[in-house]
């Protein structure tokens, strides 16, 4: 039996890395199995349950023509180590969300309010973390010509073992002639503000906060930075370096919500505003078919049937277009011919041939997923 054959259907790294599976496998599942047993023992029976069931189960939907397609059902944990990979389900809703509500903006403005080293060592309570991110929200609104904003919390930053907090915000910048250029003395008053603000709120006495301002207007940088402020920060493996308390104190904040929009752009209001700006709010969000509402057959809504388990998924009626989601003929066939490039003649010939040989073997080539999924490789750094 070949490695291919022998791996279980929740093997996170298979699609995606089918060459490097050797080396990627075994990390990943002796992580989770070190979460797992750490969340049983220290009284997170549920969230051990959730991170063992993780993807063995498979949502059935079906349009109103009916073409249907199976999205694995996932946990959603960050702590999971596949939820908290790049490109999990979880990151994808996080990200084209994100793309549908800001990647309009003509400037889109990135502030980090760092938070000084006492504040994370003194494991702050959600509401001292929520207070603190209304007052990063108040002052990019103070600041910049922005309509609103997502705010997104990073508990820790690259080093393991311990806690680095700080505050994304990522906000677009309007009527400016298209630059988000600002003042150094903007830049002062911003880290001067936010000095206060801390210093007032934990009762610190600290000279001068970190705080970085960044702006792009080139929708592919743009894309890069929602892509690394809406990643898993506390993945497994930073998980489990942290000290016990700190472990307990990350899971205390469970049913926080770490991903928050303001203005208009927050969930209640979003939709009209950008309705009236004539943007689509849901265009990235359909171009992802784990993701997508709507069939890209027949543009009907895909409605719930059932809960299966993904063993029981019929091969010989879908097609595995990715790790997470199978397709029925149809839809397949479909899809395949939109990920193609245009093309005519003699060069169609040629790819409709390639297309049979990728049948053949139930995967698509690597080019062919890319162009699928439409979620671009995410290499990012900080
Ligand atoms: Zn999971
Ligand atoms: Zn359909």
């Amino acid at each position: 039996m070949s490695l291919t054959e022998q791996m279980t259907p929740d093997s996170s790294t298979y699609v995606h890395i089918q060459g490097k599976l050797a080396q990627t496998f075994s990390p990943n599942t002796l992580c989770k199995e070190w979460v797992i047993e750490w969340l049983a023992k220290n009284g997170y029976e549920k969230k051990a349950l959730r991170i063992t069931g993780c993807g063995r189960k498979a949502i059935a939907l079906q349009c109103a023509n009916g073409h249907q397609k199976r999205v694995r059902m996932t946990c959603h944990l960050e702590i999971c180590p596949t939820c908290g990979e790049k490109r999990s389900l979880a990151h994808r809703k996080r990200y084209t969300r994100a793309l549908d509500r800001l990647l309009w903006a003509p400037v889109l403005g990135y502030m980090v309010f760092t938070l000084p080293k006492e504040v994370s060592d003194s494991l702050p309570s959600k509401a001292e973390l929520s207070k603190i991110e209304k007052e990063a929200v108040k002052i990019v609104k103070d600041n910049f010509n922005t309509p609103g904003c997502m705010v997104r919390a990073h508990l820790m930053g690259n080093e393991i073992e311990k806690l680095h907090i700080h505050v994304n915000v990522l906000f677009p910048i309007i009527d400016t002639n298209g630059t988000g250029r600002v003042s150094k003395e903007t830049l002062d008053t911003l880290r001067k503000q936010w000095t206060e603000i801390v210093n007032k709120q934990f009762n610190l006495s600290v000279k001068m906060t970190n705080v970085f301002y960044k702006f792009d207007t080139n929708h592919r940088k743009m894309k890069h930075k929602i892509k690394y402020v809406t990643r898993a920060v506390v993945v497994a493996e930073k998980f489990l370096s942290l000290s016990n308390e700190a472990k307990h104190w990350y899971l205390s904040l469970s049913g926080w919500h770490n991903t928050r929009w303001y203005g208009k752009l927050a969930n209640c209001k979003y939709k009209d505003y950008l309705k009236e700006r004539g943007i689509d709010h849901t265009a990235n969000r359909e171009q992802d078919i784990a993701l997508a509402k709507q069939c890209p057959v027949c543009s009907s809504k895909f409605r719930y049937i059932e809960v299966i388990p993904c063993g029981d998924i019929d091969r010989s009626q879908f097609r595995q277009i990715e790790r997470d989601v199978w397709v029925d003929r149809v839809i397949f066939a479909v899809m395949m011919n939109k990920a193609g490039p245009p093309s005519a003649g003699t060069v169609k010939e040629n790819k409709s041939k390639s297309k049979s040989v990728s049948l053949k073997k139930g995967r698509l080539p690597p080019q062919k997923y890319k162009n699928l999924t439409l979620f671009e490789t995410m290499d990012m750094k900080p």
